[in-house]
């Protein structure tokens, strides 16, 4: 079984070690201070011999190091190294995430975690529901004052029968054996956890959550930044949400509320864009060619469903319907209840001729053009292939 140093010593970066086996790139010492990951936190990195670790994980009890290229063989001493910089930034980030959960489930009691991730370029904890970013915004800053008040994280064993088990968090159907490592941070969070930390709150330096996004099934992913980066990511966010203050005319105390309105206006606005598109292909007058009515139009909407409509009900009595919806880009409608013309095919010879892409069937076809400017050019050349067929 490899002694594992960095129970002993967190803080341990230097050590030496002898070889005890070799296999190819995979070597194993008689002791280690490198982590080979765990709880979340991804395995660190670093040197043996002047050769570079990139891997180091459990192999049964024992831990096994990735270094390739290297020419060791059993019963060689070693000078070996671990990435502090990397190792440090991984314990701080781990420290980090048992406040932050503690302080995300002051705000909701029955928030659970279901999966953590410390490395160098990402940390994020996933919870299994949504939290409102005002309480985000609260734990935040409980978990900010958990750091400035230098709290001691301290380590014990505890029995998995001890009554004071009930005041740990803990997954007990995941523990082996029957003793437990528990952490305590001050009198503020106990968690089981068998991973590395910092020895005071305070090295953390800022715990900054950066973004909540959607993990689908599993929740929401909180992501967050610690020490330097968190104060960067921050005033990098806050100079963001400036930029949209001023872009807006707006003052920071009612950014949101600005927002809300203009969200409010522009719904009503679409609201009443839609009846009024409604209204007008509902007053549309055929042209009347060789008998057959033929309706079209550029519409100006990006919502196609009363356009559809329309062509349904109109293909229906016999007539042919050619519209253009404009928005940021085109969307071409074709439909005809005569078989005299072939909407298939009018719509690739008009898709040709305007860049553009679609299909259907004779009866109905649809596409896109990329080029908003060319809505009436469009239309023309369609109705015109239309005259032509009838
Ligand atoms: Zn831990």
């Amino acid at each position: 079984m490899t002694e594992e140093l960095f129970r002993q010593d967190g803080y341990l970066s230097e050590f030496e070690a002898q070889i005890v086996e070799v296999k190819g790139d995979w070597i194993k010492l008689d002791g280690t201070a490198f982590y080979p990951g765990g709880g979340g936190q991804v395995c660190d990195t670093g040197n043996i011999g002047g050769f570079k670790v990139t891997e180091v994980k459990y192999e049964g009890e024992d831990i096994v190091h990735k270094v390739p290229g290297n020419e060791f063989k059993v019963g060689d001493r070693l000078w070996c190294g671990v990435d502090w910089d990397r190792r440090y930034d991984l314990m701080k980030g781990h420290t980090a995430e048992h406040i932050l959960f503690n302080s995300l489930h002051r705000q909701d009691p029955d928030l659970e975690i279901v999966k953590i991730y410390i490395s160098p370029e990402s940390k994020y904890v996933i919870i299994d529901r949504d939290m409102p970013l005002e309480k985000i915004a609260d734990a935040v800053r409980f978990a900010n004052k958990v750091v400035s008040d230098n709290l001691p994280v301290t380590k014990s064993v505890m029995s998995k029968d001890d009554p004071e088990i009930s005041t740990v968090r803990i997954k007990l159907e995941r523990i082996e054996g029957n003793e437990v490592t528990v952490v305590d941070i001050g009198d503020v969070d106990r968690a089981a956890c068998s991973g590395v930390h910092v020895m005071e709150t305070s090295e953390i330096g800022t715990i900054f959550v950066s973004r909540k996004v959607s993990a689908g099934k599993d929740g929401f992913a909180v992501h967050f930044e610690i020490g330097d980066n968190g104060k960067t990511e921050a005033m990098d966010l806050a100079y963001r949400c400036m930029q949209i203050i001023d872009d807006l005319g707006s003052k920071p105390e009612d950014v949101i509320k600005t927002v809300a309105n203009m969200k409010h206006e522009l719904e009503e606005s679409r609201r009443q864009l839609k009846s009024a598109v409604a209204a007008s292909l509902r007053s549309l007058e055929p042209e009347v060619v060789n008998g057959t009515p033929v309706y079209s139009a550029v519409v100006p909407t990006s919502d196609k469903t009363p356009v559809m409509d329309l062509c349904e009900k109109r293909k229906a009595e016999g007539g042919v319907c050619a519209f253009v919806c404009k928005s940021q880009t085109l969307m071409v409608m074709i439909a005809s209840g005569n078989r005299s013309v072939d909407c298939k095919r009018i719509l690739a010879d008009t898709m040709a001729e305007f860049g553009g892409r679609g299909g259907g069937k004779p009866d109905f076809a649809q596409g896109g053009a990329p080029d908003a400017d060319k809505a009436d050019e469009l239309l023309s050349a369609m109705v015109a292939r239309i005259r032509q067929s009838l």
